[in-house]
């Protein structure tokens, strides 16, 4: 079956094709970046207007890169939710027209099982059950995941997600929307420990996180800068370093959290998804990554155990199409008659429940 998947929920226009037999055939992308980074973030309007330029171009670049033509397509897999509401309808009215046009049903897709499943796009693939941390723009969450379909909720922050904190942070020190990557390349020019940020909620009992203060704590210390410096601009090897203090804080705080998330569970495999899964330090923490159950009573404590981490190949960790048509690949029991659409901006991933 050849799924042909779309992304539109924010500001990447994704088309990929996905053959259940044969993997991954085709994807492209467009990114928005550079016409919204002109207003410091995403213009929701701007982005559903190049949505809707981008598509059959994007759709026929992927045809023709996978030798396949509109008639091969079996289904339609599309962004139903949670993003911009504009931006979702542009990729959904496109999906709909398409398989109604060619008499093939649609399969709406969740946007974060896409991001969650994407590190099944990987030649070395995960295997179920696994904890997901996935740390996007919008979300910094750690799920536990039995199956396609079989998803809890096992924490999230109470405020900001991670990427969101990187984006803020590297505004506020000067860096181009959008920062979080940038930051985090400047963050290997600074200095470990010459700055330190607290860590949020890191010994709170619980999987929550937090990560709105660590960009007032940023604030701070960049005020303080200027004033001891009398000057608005922060010296580079001190604007290095505090992305390096900052960066430390949030991987330390999502590692620890990811560990006891896998000693709650019991799970001993760790997905990263999400375009914080970029990170370079991220990689390097959880890459060696192991956890120690606690003593029974009385006992002695276990030795620690190693843990298999897995993170999607870059280009499938920030929006994309493949992730649409392989999550749409795995649902094709639960496609849909083309038409009479909606699209659900809010959707939380949790109310996908296995077999409904
Ligand atoms: P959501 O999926 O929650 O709706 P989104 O689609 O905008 O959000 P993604 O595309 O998965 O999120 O990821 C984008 C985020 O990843 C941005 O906030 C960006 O700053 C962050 N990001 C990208 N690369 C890096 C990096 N190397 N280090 C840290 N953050 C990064
Ligand atoms: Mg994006
Ligand atoms: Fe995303």
């Amino acid at each position: 079956m050849l799924v042909l998947g779309i992304e539109s929920s924010c500001d990447e226009t994704g088309v990929a094709l996905y053959d259940s037999a044969r993997g991954l055939l085709a994807h492209e992308l467009h990114t928005q970046m550079a016409m919204h980074a002109e207003y410091g973030g995403v213009v929701p309007e701007l982005a559903s207007r190049d949505h809707i330029r981008r598509l059959v171009p994007l759709t026929e670049a992927a045809l023709q890169a996978a030798g396949k033509s509109y008639a091969d397509i079996d289904a339609v897999a599309f962004t139903q939710g949670p993003g911009l509401g504009g931006a979702l309808l542009a990729g959904a009215s496109f999906a709909n027209a398409l398989a109604f046009a060619l008499g093939k049903p649609v399969i709406p897709v969740h946007h974060l099982e896409g991001h969650l499943l994407s590190p099944l796009l990987a030649d070395e693939r995960p295997e179920f059950p696994f904890v997901a941390l996935l740390v996007s723009g919008g979300h910094s969450q750690l799920m536990a995941v039995r199956d396609v379909g079989d998803y809890t909720l096992l924490g999230e922050s109470v405020d900001d997600a991670a990427g969101e904190a990187f984006d803020k942070t590297a505004k506020l020190l000067g860096l181009p929307y959008p920062g979080g990557a940038k930051l985090s390349e400047l963050a290997r020019l600074g200095t470990p420990g010459a700055f330190v940020f607290p860590r949020p909620m890191l010994h709170s009992p619980d999987l929550q996180m937090s990560f709105s203060g660590l960009k007032t704590a940023v604030l701070t210390a960049v005020q303080k800068v200027r004033d001891e410096t009398g000057s608005d601009n922060i010296p580079e090897q001190t604007r290095n370093d505090i992305c390096r203090a900052f960066q430390d804080a949030v991987v330390e705080v999502l590692a620890a959290k990811a560990q006891k998330a896998l000693l709650d569970t019991g799970f001993r495999t760790l997905v990263v998804a999400g375009g914080v899964g970029a990170n370079w330090k991220l990689r390097e923490v959880l890459g060696g990554l192991s956890v120690r159950p606690p003593a029974a009573k009385g006992g002695k404590r276990p030795p620690a155990e190693q843990v298999q981490v897995f993170f999607p190949p870059l280009e499938y960790c920030t929006d994309n199409g493949a992730m649409i048509a392989f999550a749409g690949a795995m649902h094709l029991q639960s496609v849909q008659k083309a038409g009479g659409f909606g699209v659900k901006p809010r959707w939380p991933l949790a109310e996908i429940v296995k077999g409904a």
